[in-house]
């Protein structure tokens, strides 16, 4: 495989419940060209997440400094959080051909799908609405105010899956991980992300 190739943006959205992040560690589990971007957030930590793992948890004031800067490739505020992407490593990851997975919530996406035309997006969700709820509830960690605002939430967010490229149900962890390794795969043979190999060997056809 070419050396020169690029690697590619994914955005990976879904409602709370719909097991993106399970899927996500699934996914880097299986493949070492794929990378995980570390969100900023002002969201307090929950029990078990490490800081610089899970999120890169900051103050209200670090957050707006860093907008300031042009620090995010993205940012959004949900449930009265801000969430946002650092570019600084994006580019770097980029050019050493890795697959790197935003997992954001649909106003983030809609924004990078605005300006990166390259993007891939994938919508996840949950085979219904009671499921929703289930997985939600079944984490045990938010209360119920919480609960129903985030419902409310998926309910918007499920309004906006029509923006996506692609939509993947996930009924069961393995399945739905192997729907986007097929996203994966395919989106690498894309034209576009192969014009360097067909290069590079064009150039030797012609020097023989
Ligand atoms: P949670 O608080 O449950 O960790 O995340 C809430 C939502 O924010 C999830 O939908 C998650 O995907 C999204 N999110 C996490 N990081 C980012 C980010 O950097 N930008 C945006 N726009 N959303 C994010």
């Amino acid at each position: 495989m070419s050396k020169s190739k690029r690697g590619f943006l994914i955005a990976l959205s879904g409602p709370s419940g719909s097991g993106k992040g399970t899927i996500v560690k699934s996914l880097l589990s299986q493949r070492d060209d794929m990378v995980l971007s570390v969100s900023m957030t002002t969201r307090a930590p929950r029990p078990g997440e490490v800081d610089g793992v899970h999120y890169h948890f900051v103050t209200r004031e670090l957050f707006e400094e860093t907008i300031r800067q042009d620090g995010f490739l993205e940012y959004a505020e949900y449930n009265g959080n801000y969430y946002g992407t650092p570019s600084a490593p994006i580019n770097q990851w980029l050019a050493e051909g890795k697959t790197v997975i935003l997992e954001i919530e649909v106003q983030g996406a809609e924004k990078v799908m605005d300006h990166r035309s390259d993007l891939v997006s994938i919508f996840i969700t949950s085979p219904s609405v009671e499921e929703l709820e289930r997985r939600l509830r079944g984490r045990g960690t938010e209360t119920e105010e919480v609960i129903r605002k985030r419902m409310k939430t998926a309910q918007y967010e499920l309004s906006r899956a029509f923006r996506y490229q692609y939509v993947v149900l996930n009924d069961e962890v393995e399945l739905a991980t192997a729907r986007i390794n097929t996203i994966v795969d395919a989106e690498s043979m894309r034209y576009s992300r192969m014009e360097n190999t067909i290069l590079e060997v064009l150039k030797d056809v012609s020097t023989q």
